[in-house]
């Protein structure tokens, strides 16, 4: 009798129909006897529309209000799924976040969760109830409702799985698995048997969405083996686990795109010691995360200072940028939305020279104009124009024989 911990995503119980579908899934394992706690997120489509409608309301919509409203999408899953498993049968109980005091920090739309009482869902559990934990949400310590960030139900498997110390955590899809790239994108991408946490944080943090960065964060610390599979067939996925040898033997093992994020550049500012301070304190202190940062060769006394942030912080970006950049003499703020950034990840990086001039060879072929470029010990990145993000995916997954199936050992 194992502690199986499923979470199953938006397109998975997009519907009535999917919902039992799913229900029936979770039944059979329960009926093995296994004790079964599932996460689910809010229908397909329900968290844009909320964020849709909030936008309608506020021009920067107040976050505190936004967890509000966001949190009800996986309210209504749970209790529909609930009902769907008493009506076969079986026991069943809804819980929200506040109830299983998944507690977190007060950084409303982008939470991070603290602590977890295992004590409730461990009570249920004993009981025989399925117990099922609405996924993306949580409560500060001063009792209010906050959410994870967009993808965030994976985060509150994984950290249930933690918690709980599961014998299994299951994240069931609408792919197959974590994939060579997205295999949306690219129809010759490959599903991978196993790859390690450390690519498995590159890849989430560069815009392969099948799992949420943070979920890994936790995967990684708690040594928690995530499986990521296909809800709709029972074909064994991708297992996400600690890095051996034989993942080495690829320089590169998936490639991604993400068009979240936006560029900004700061206009001749003067170069003096204390200004990229005065310019990044006031933007992360608000909770925004900078990525790439590029600040140009001094001319004159003054240099260009460019970065990126998510999209969704754009306004609120300018909003602090704007008055900081006349501050400090600053000639103009200038920013930019139809970006993308393309990404290859891989740990034989580390042993193999020549990834990055494969890289820009390949984008060259095709005539993408590269904008930034930025690297670590296991991934290049490259911001290009929007427009060419897809081809750049799949000209980069031909240039580093992901195509091709894996070589057969010897
Ligand atoms: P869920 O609603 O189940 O959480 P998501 O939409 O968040 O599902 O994530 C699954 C999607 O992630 C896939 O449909 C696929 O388009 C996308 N994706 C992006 N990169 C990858 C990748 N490398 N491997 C698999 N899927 C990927
Ligand atoms: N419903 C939330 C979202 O769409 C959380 C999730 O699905 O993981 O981002
Ligand atoms: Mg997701």
């Amino acid at each position: 009798m194992a502690l199986i911990v499923q979470k199953f995503g938006g397109t998975s119980v997009a519907n009535p129909q999917k919902i039992k579908a799913v229900a029936e899934r979770v039944m059979g394992y329960r009926r093995k006897g296994h004790r079964m706690v599932v996460v689910l997120s809010a229908m397909a489509g329900e968290t844009n529309r909320f964020v849709e409608l909030a936008n309608q309301m506020q021009a920067i919509p107040d976050p505190r209000e936004m967890d509000v409203l966001l949190a009800t999408g996986e309210q209504a899953t749970v209790a529909l799924f609930a009902m769907a498993v008493k009506e076969a049968g079986l026991d069943a109980i809804s819980l929200l976040g506040d109830q299983v005091k998944i507690t977190t920090d007060r950084m409303h739309t982008k939470a991070r969760i603290k602590q977890i009482d295992a004590a409730l869902i461990n009570r249920h559990l004993d009981a025989g109830k399925i117990v099922v934990v609405a996924g993306f949400q949580g409560v500060s310590e001063d009792g209010d409702l906050t959410t994870l960030g967009r993808g965030g139900s994976d985060t509150t498997a994984v950290a249930l799985a933690a918690a709980l110390k599961a014998d299994e955590c299951e994240i069931y899809t609408d792919v197959e698995g974590v994939y060579t790239t997205d295999p949306n994108i690219c129809s010759t991408a490959r599903k991978i048997d196993r790859i390690s946490y450390d690519e498995m944080l590159e890849l989430a943090s560069l815009g392969a969405k099948v799992l949420d960065i943070r979920s890994v964060g936790f995967a990684k610390r708690y040594k928690v083996p995530v499986h990521v599979r296909s809800t709709f067939t029972e074909t064994e996925g991708t297992w996400v686990v600690e890095e051996d040898k034989e993942m080495e033997s690829n320089p590169v093992s998936g490639v991604t795109c993400s068009k979240n994020e936006a560029r900004i550049t700061i206009a001749r500012v003067p170069d003096v010691p204390g200004t990229a301070s005065r310019v990044f304190n006031p933007i992360t202190s608000q909770g925004i995360v900078v990525d790439m940062i590029i600040q140009n060769t001094s001319i004159e006394g003054h240099t260009d200072l460019t970065f990126t942030v998510p999209k969704g912080d754009l306004k609120k970006t300018l909003a602090i940028v704007e008055p900081v950049a006349a501050d400090i003499g600053a000639e103009r703020v200038l920013s930019q939305e139809n970006i993308a950034k393309v990404s290859v990840v891989g740990v034989g990086m580390k042993n193999n020279a020549g990834v990055a001039a494969r890289m820009f060879e390949a984008m060259a072929a095709e005539n993408i104009n590269i904008l930034m470029i930025s690297t670590s010990e296991i991934k290049i990145s490259c911001v290009i124009e929007d427009k060419y993000g897809e081809l750049a995916v799949r000209v980069l997954h031909d240039a580093f024989g992901l195509d091709m199936p894996p070589p057969k050992k010897k």
